[in-house]
């Protein structure tokens, strides 16, 4: 039996209690430190709304100091051998497998993710840090291109320092996507975490520098994204930004790191389809649509926001999804029968909210859901909501929600399966289910999105490419695409023998 919401509230209390004790700072050079302005912000719990505790709002010097600690970290972190990184970085993944039920319950506590779904993202944080300790050693090879005249070969180097600005969804588990990588190629890293989600950070800072990372090497700035972000993408010393985020933010980031030429990775919104044709498991296929859309409480990029049902089995199908949303439990994130939690934040729950009177407004049908849930607490809780009788040109079609809501949109064959599923500005990830091996070929063509999973939910693959096209991203994650971004390609070219050489000025 997994232990009860009471138990589960008297193990997160001394872990939430050491964070109430004092203001949240930042971690600078291997050390916490207050931040110099001074200026705090509050941060509540999405559960019940209480105050958790004070955060130091960063300023650009704050910022500043971080960047010079990463920079005068980065020499001497880039020589160190492969090896050696690897071991550390497994130290790290030690590490948060022995504090993975303190993660979790604070994670849960800070973001309102149900401990179901933040136990698992723990565990999920220590293998990013494996995955990429292993290949720590051969970040660095390159490949050799012989020419008739050259021997050319390729190196790759860690690029400098880096900026990594991660969002409040599942915030221990994505910054590590990024953390560990960067890392393990050999660059030092600034991490911006959002300042709905400020807790986990700390801990990961707090145990990377257990496990024996050199100071400076990562360094964690609390704050405000206008303020401590921006500084972080405009500073001179930081060559690249990872940033995890709305569309709309990540046009911020590109403008703000124009004038000196940051490179940028981009994982951004969606408004995932998932594809359900007559000829699919359909028992199958109902347990993936309600999955990858009502866990995490929907706030989760790859969520399958739009369903797509082909209308031979429309009717009886969506009917299905709604019995099963209305069955879906709404409850305290540390209660392990919840299954959604609380949204993070009064202005988030507002804004899904605003959704359920632009669906009527529309003209769709709310046939699940569609009101916020009352619950014991006074947190930001909300119905899993289904629409149906939508249009794909309808807002609640095409506006990435992020909540526990999803818009379900009749098809009548593969055509318009297609024109539909691309018929948004976003392109993150598509879901196909269909008994048809060539049509789940055809349609994999030509589905503008990143990533396409058939007749499976979200299963991520750490070797494999993670990121979306079009408003969903720019790059991938995943096995050599992080190194490719984390590091700089050089190609030495050395002359086999006497080439021609032009003679110029010989007269
Ligand atoms: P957000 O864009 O509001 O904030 C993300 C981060 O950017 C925060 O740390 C914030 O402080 C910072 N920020 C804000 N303005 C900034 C600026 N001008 N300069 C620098 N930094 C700034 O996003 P959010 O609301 O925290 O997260 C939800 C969004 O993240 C959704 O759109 C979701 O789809 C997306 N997301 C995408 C993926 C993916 O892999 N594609 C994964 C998770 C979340």
């Amino acid at each position: 039996m997994p232990p009860t919401l009471e138990e589960n509230l008297k193990r997160a209390r001394p872990y939430m209690e050491r964070f109430a004790a004092d203001v949240q700072g930042h971690f600078i050079g291997g050390r916490v430190c207050a931040g110099e302005s001074g200026k705090t912000f509050s941060n509540r719990c999405p559960a019940d709304g209480a105050l958790i505790n004070r955060v130091a709002a960063g300023s650009a010097a704050d910022v500043d100091a971080a960047c010079a600690a990463a920079r005068d970290a980065f020499p001497g972190w880039a020589a160190v051998s492969g090896e050696r990184r690897a071991e550390l970085l497994h130290g790290i993944a030690d590490a948060i497998e022995a504090r993975a039920d303190e993660i979790a319950l604070v994670e849960s506590m800070d973001t309102g993710q149900a401990l179901r779904f933040t136990a698992k993202a723990a565990a999920r944080a220590a293998v990013n840090f494996r995955f990429f300790a292993e290949r720590a050693p051969d970040a660095r090879r390159g490949v050799s291109l012989p020419a008739p005249e050259h021997d050319n070969y390729t190196m790759r180097q860690p690029i400098g320092p880096v900026g990594v600005i991660t969002p409040w969804n599942t915030p221990f588990m994505l910054s590590t996507w990024k953390i560990a990588p960067a890392l393990a190629a050999g660059c030092t890293v600034v991490h911006k975490p959002a300042e709905w989600s400020p807790l986990t950070a700390q801990l990961l800072a707090e145990i990377c520098n257990e496990a024996g990372l050199p100071p400076g090497v990562l360094n964690t700035v609390q704050g405000i994204g206008e303020e401590a972000g921006r500084a972080l993408t405009e500073h001179d010393a930081i060559r690249a930004i990872a940033f995890v985020g709305e569309s709309a933010t990540g046009a911020r980031i590109m403008a703000q790191g124009a004038p000196t030429l940051k490179r940028v990775h981009f994982e951004l919104g969606g408004k995932n389809p998932v594809i359900v044709f007559d000829d699919a498991n359909l028992e199958r296929a109902l347990d993936a649509v309600v999955f990858m859309i009502y866990s995490l409480n929907g706030e989760r990029c790859t969520s399958s926001s739009r369903l797509l049902v082909q209308q031979s089995i429309h009717d009886e199908f969506v009917e299905k999804v709604a019995r099963r949303t209305r069955a879906v439990r709404v409850g305290h994130p540390l209660d392990p029968d919840t299954e959604v939690g609380p949204l993070i934040h009064p202005d988030h729950l507002e804004k899904v909210s605003s959704y359920f009177d632009i669906a009527r407004e529309e003209g769709a049908t709310i046939s699940a859901g569609g009101a916020h849930a009352e619950l014991p607490w006074p947190g930001h809780y909300v119905q899993p909501t289904l629409f149906t009788g939508a249009r794909n040109d309808m807002r609640i079609a095409q506006e990435e929600i992020f909540g526990p809501v999803l818009t379900a949109i009749p098809f009548t064959d593969e055509a318009d399966a297609l024109s539909q599923a691309n018929d948004t500005r976003y392109g993150l990830a598509a879901y196909l289910w269909t008994a048809d091996p060539e049509r789940a070929r055809r349609l994999s063509e030509a589905l503008e999105v990143g990533m396409i999973w058939v007749n499976s939910q979200n299963v991520r693959h750490l070797p494999a490419p993670f990121g979306g096209m079009k408003a969903s991203g720019i790059g991938r994650d995943g096995g050599d695409y992080s190194f490719d971004f984390y590091m700089e390609t050089k190609n030495v070219s050395t002359a086999l023998g006497e080439h021609r050489i032009p003679g110029l000025g010989t007269g």
